[in-house]
């Protein structure tokens, strides 16, 4: 790490549905990484527009003025097929459109620079991730290549490859995947370092914009993390309690005026950002209302939220999280009594209920609120990227990770049985074998179906990827063995070998290479074009800084033009002359909006030299 002067250090983000951050390790220490803004979360927000492309805060903040070209949410697309039922769920809430492009995969369409266009949700993270680097490299004064990215624990193996992907697309080289609660662990771990006598149990519950996972891990003096098990919900969210006070108050609104306002995306765009709103006040107090001129038709919008409405709308959600969270200590057959520590992660563990629903479960303890849940991920991750990259500070010197895969993994057997290779929670990496004997005489082939899942009909399960494996000696049934090996990265990204014992012939699938997955082509076409985009993106922006500058310097001859008039310090006659070249070339910029910028450049520079005299 130390020797290479113009590459940064490994970088850690936090990819997540609602908004991102990224962190660094610095001097023994975590830094969060502000963005331009000074904020140090940005929103996972991409806005399409005829002239220029927006990631983050300017693309939040015009989402209500162009609903249908501003794309979030795409943390809830990625490595899912279109047919899902979740994407088709979510697909009527998106004011953007969703539809089905090659192999079942999801595409996002949108109107850029005039031109339809559509991307995959990998595209979008990859803008989003992109993002992020460029905030890193600000703040750095570097190039900033490695990162370590982090996924909910919850997300199975195409979620992760596709991410991995996305990581790719933005030029970073993901040296490592973590699972978001796992890095929230670290985090607490070392901010706690001191503190640390032995061994503390701790429950991460990390409820954030789209996703809720439980983690439960050990923490050793600070430095060893064991994961015990993960449970979750890739689909459950900040923006579902959100959603549920759309639809209350289209329904508000219907009532009230017996007009339904769902196909006006701009007034369900304008509604949401409210709501959003409304929800962090209703964190804080217990009232609020949601005023919204003119939302619909020309008729202004009012509402008072109560917090207690707001927890009956969305009661059931809130339940969910807590069977989870129970079915996770019964799967892992660990007692509520073993949590020393509950840490609370994700903007949405803020909210009053879901903190009095927990520490009921845990008879009234106190919620560990020492990191903070919007940062800890990403903290978390920078403390892995030093780690991995080599470094020898002290803080990250001893740090041990062993994490989890969060689902079982396996192949169909016959009759459509689920026949589980490597069950969930068993610690990754990992290299598991089962042998399959033939299920007929002569059989010369075997077809296995990889899926991964807990149900125990195996198309119940999510597909993972197929394969053939030829060449089995001729022989009657049940005589033929083929040693099935499935072997699990640290990324927790899986390899499946099937070998014939008798002959010794095998065959591999990497899981991420089957249709339906981006290919190696496809990823450098997209590396390509997210190249293209950011240069486009700084040729418009390095434009506008001209446009504005040359505007800015008008104006402000304009005044000392007036104030030498007052002083007559200038020779009259030059003064007229400056003034003329002043206002043509105000009313040359008025005319020629869209100029290209070695023009506005050039004006510029001409201004400066007649207007030389009155600097
Ligand atoms: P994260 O993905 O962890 O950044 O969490 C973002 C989610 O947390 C978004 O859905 C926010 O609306 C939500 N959130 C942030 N602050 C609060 C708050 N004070 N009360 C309720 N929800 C919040």
């Amino acid at each position: 790490m130390e020797g290479k002067v113009n590459e940064a250090p490994a970088i850690g983000i936090d990819l997540g549905t609602t908004y991102s951050c990224v962190a660094v390790w610095n001097n023994d220490r975590t830094e969060i990484i502000p963005n331009e803004q000074g904020n140090r979360t940005t929103p996972s927000v991409v806005a399409f527009l005829d002239a220029e492309r927006l990631i983050g805060d300017g693309a939040k903040n015009q989402v209500a003025m162009n609903p249908s070209n501003t794309v979030f949410d795409a943390k809830r697309l990625i490595g899912r097929k279109f047919s899902d039922p979740k994407v088709q769920e979510n697909k009527k809430l998106w004011p953007f459109q969703v539809i089905e492009g090659p192999a079942n995969t999801p595409k996002i369409v949108v109107s850029y620079k005039g031109q339809e266009k559509e991307f995959l949700a990998e595209e979008i993270s990859s803008m989003i991730l992109g993002k992020m680097k460029e905030i890193a490299e600000a703040y750095l004064g570097k190039v900033v290549k490695n990162a370590v990215i982090t996924v909910p624990a919850y997300f199975n193996d195409s979620q992760r490859q596709a991410t991995k992907d996305a990581g790719t697309i933005a030029g970073l080289n993901v040296i490592r995947m973590i699972n978001e609660p796992t890095a929230a662990a670290i985090a607490y771990g070392l901010d706690n370092k001191s503190e640390f006598v032995g061994k503390i149990n701790a429950l991460i519950f990390d409820l954030g914009g789209g996703t809720f996972d439980v983690s439960l891990s050990t923490i050793e003096k600070g430095s060893v993390f064991e994961v015990k098990a993960v449970s979750g919900d890739t689909h459950l969210g900040g923006e579902d309690f959100d959603n549920r006070m759309v639809d209350h108050c289209v329904s508000e609104f219907k009532r009230k005026h017996n007009k339904d306002l769902t196909g006006n995306q701009r007034a369900l765009g304008r509604l949401r950002s409210a709501c959003e709103k409304a929800k962090r006040i209703l964190s804080s107090t217990i009232q609020t209302s949601i005023e919204l001129d003119c939302l619909h038709d020309n008729i202004d919008f009012s509402l008072r939220f109560t917090r207690a409405k707001f927890e009956e709308l969305n009661m059931s959600m809130f339940s969910q999280c807590i069977e989870t969270l129970k079915a996770c200590l019964k799967d892992a057959k660990i007692e509520k009594s073993w949590v020393d520590e509950i840490i609370l992660v994700g903007g949405s563990t803020r909210i009053p209920k879901v903190q009095h629903m927990l520490r009921e479960l845990f008879g009234w303890k106190e919620l560990c609120k020492s990191v903070n849940p919007d940062e800890a991920v990403a903290f978390g991750a920078a403390v892995m990227a030093a780690k991995l990259s080599g470094s020898n500070d002290e803080g990250v010197r001893d740090l041990l990770l062993l994490d989890v895969t969060p689902l079982s993994l396996g192949i169909e057997a016959v009759g459509e049985i689920f026949s589980i290779v490597v069950p969930r929670n068993t610690q990754i990496p990992t290299k598991k074998f089962r042998n399959y004997i033939t299920s007929i005489d002569n059989q010369c082939s075997m077809f296995i179906e990889v899926y991964q899942g807990e149900r125990t009909k195996s198309t119940d399960n999510h597909l993972l990827g197929e394969f053939t494996v030829f060449g089995l000696p001729l022989a009657p049934k049940g005589e033929v063995t083929v040693k099935i090996c499935f072997e699990i990265d640290p990324d927790g990204i899986l390899t499946v070998t099937a070998k014939i014992l008798s002959t010794g012939m095998s065959k591999q699938l990497i899981i991420g290479s089957e249709k339906g997955r981006l290919s190696k082509d496809e990823i450098e076409k997209m590396l390509k074009e997210a190249e293209k985009f950011k240069f486009e993106d700084q040729a418009y922006k390095k434009r506008a800084d001209a446009y504005y500058a040359l505007e800015d310097y008008i104006y402000k001859m304009k005044k000392k033009v007036k104030d030498y008039n007052v002083n007559k310090r200038v020779n009259p006659d030059t003064l007229r002359k400056m003034e003329n070249v002043i206002n043509e070339t105000n009313e040359w910029l008025e005319d020629n909006q869209a100029a290209p910028l070695n023009e506005l450049q050039r004006k510029k520079v001409f201004l400066e030299f007649v207007c030389t005299p009155l600097i």
